[in-house]
């Protein structure tokens, strides 16, 4: 049997916009739904012919493919073959009738889809200071939360509102006449099942508060208002349900030697007059110890040096970033008689006179470069 051209199938002509293509779908949909037309083959036949139709020019690639070669372009598809299961057909509602009305729709004829689902818990939130060293070496912690646990001697038995399917089924009148819906039961949630006996300490969901352990690994390099998601160690489920997710938002201590700019630091270093003009080899901190660095003689107040992966480690492991030093040149605020005697015969020297060459830079120029 050959396949009706995918256009005539949807009424359209080869240009339709994707809004017509939609709009012609979700008619033939409703009016073939096997709801509608209990037992009709030819319906079903043509619900499933008007899905396939869909399928086929609501996606861009395939569309093109179809205009080019027709249906033999699609061969191998999955589409040439024996065409759409429902199951197929139901899924591709959600897009195209909405959320509130699709899957009910669909689940309405599909019979046993889905079933009773286990009601999950919520995501339990937490902050954790960590400091900047713990931060570059990544850390073990444990942290105490009060979070909801499926409490102990509790029994259950089968929801009678919804006969333990989780779902309850009504009629609704429609535009289009008295169409089935179903929704997920109010009485148990979802989850098809509600508390037989329970101990005083629980609550209406079998679940009672506990303060619990959690042992986190927080991996180097995390940020300041990172989320981190631990599955599983969140509020335990309803009628002893999935169990939430545990979201840990970190909070990065600010430190009093290093400043932070992504994955690089930076720190602010003052040497005296007499090692910026002499040079020297001072000790300057690291985040996990100390570094040397050499003062060359003659150094400029701003000049910045830079300590290759002294930073912190990249959280995607894009390597480490880097530690930038400083340099600033401490001016005497007070001096005694003596030094002032001394510094008076300097002043004049000619040596001490500002006068700066091309490789020098001032403030600006040393900024301009930094973003260049
Ligand atoms: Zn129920």
């Amino acid at each position: 049997m050959s396949k009706r051209d995918y256009y005539e199938v949807l009424g359209l002509a080869k240009n339709a916009s994707e809004s017509e293509i939609k709009k012609a779908y979700r008619k033939l949909a409703l009016q073939y739904h096997p709801d509608k037309n209990p037992g009709d083959k030819a319906s079903e036949e043509k619900f499933k012919e008007a899905a396939e139709a869909y399928e086929v020019l609501s996606n861009t690639e395939k569309r093109q493919r179809y205009d080019q070669y027709g249906h033999a372009g699609l061969g191998g598809g999955g589409f040439s073959g024996g065409g759409m299961s429902m199951d197929d057909i139901f899924s591709q509602f959600g897009d195209i009738f909405g959320g509130a009305f699709g899957g009910n729709f669909g689940g309405s004829f599909g019979g046993n889809r889905g079933g009773a689902r286990s009601a999950r818990g919520t995501n339990l939130r937490v902050k954790m200071k960590l400091t900047l060293e713990e931060i570059a070496e990544g850390v073990k912690k444990k942290i105490k939360v009060n979070k909801l646990v499926n409490a102990e001697g509790v029994t259950y038995k089968n929801c009678t509102t919804c006969n333990g399917s989780g779902r309850v089924t009504r009629v609704a009148q429609t535009f289009l006449g008295a169409m089935q819906t179903q929704s997920t039961c109010n009485s148990c949630q979802g989850a098809g099942k509600t508390i037989d006996k329970k101990p005083t300490d629980a609550d209406n969901h079998g679940l009672k508060r506990q303060e619990d352990i959690v042992e986190l690994e927080i991996p180097a390099g995390v940020e300041d208002g990172m989320q981190l998601s631990v599955t599983g160690k969140g509020n335990a489920g309803p009628f002893n349900g999935i169990p939430g997710d545990l979201i840990v938002q970190i909070e990065e201590i600010p430190h009093n030697q290093f400043r932070r700019e992504g994955d690089n630091l930076h720190h602010e270093v003052f040497i005296s007059i007499i090692d910026a003009i002499l040079g020297e080899t001072i000790e300057v901190p690291t985040i996990n110890g100390r570094a040397k660095i050499k003062i060359d003689p003659g150094t400029q107040s701003g000049k910045m040096l830079r300590l290759k992966g002294k930073g912190i480690p990249s959280i995607q492991s894009y390597g480490t970033g880097d530690l930038f030093i400083h340099i600033n040149v401490w001016t005497p605020k007070k001096i005694s008689k003596e030094e002032k005697e001394l510094l008076e015969k300097l002043k004049n020297s000619e040596s001490f006179i500002p006068n700066p060459d091309g490789n020098e830079k001032g403030f600006f120029q040393r900024v301009k470069d930094m973003f260049q």
